[in-house]
């Protein structure tokens, strides 16, 4: 599938000041600056004003496609490097996960759930020796 510049392109003359807006939901970004460009964003593919397909993408493209927004990168399909790194990273270590506590209505810690009920079962012993 090539770049479909043709529905992308919907821009519309809207209003008195004539200006463009994109009435299409065929989503593309437009990623230019003074190193090259302008590379087009879609389908999670970069390319070309031609429509190829850009393999490997060239280096200034990232700095200036990562100031558009994350929802715009969503809706285009394409991650920054550093969000699939972070994703697809290898997981040595889970993260700890937190304790599930419940806090205990006879002294008001905080106790594991786990024991909780160990723990209850001690204030109600602790109760009948007073
Ligand atoms: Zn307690």
């Amino acid at each position: 599938m090539g770049l479909n510049l043709r529905k992308a392109h919907v821009y519309e003359k809207v209003g008195k000041r004539q200006e463009m807006q994109l009435v299409a939901e065929n989503h593309i970004v437009r990623i230019r600056c003074s190193e090259g460009g302008p590379l087009f964003v879609q389908s999670g593919q970069v390319y070309s004003e031609g429509g190829d397909v850009i393999k490997p993408i060239p280096a200034w493209f990232w700095p200036e496609y990562e100031k558009v927004s994350p929802e715009m990168r969503k809706i285009v399909g394409l991650a920054l490097p550093s969000d699939v790194t972070a994703k697809a990273g290898p997981l040595t270590e889970k993260p700890a996960l937190p304790i599930p506590t419940k806090d205990c209505p006879e002294c008001g810690k905080e106790v594991k759930k786990a024991s909780f009920g160990l723990h209850v079962a001690r204030h109600r012993k602790a109760d009948k020796v007073s």
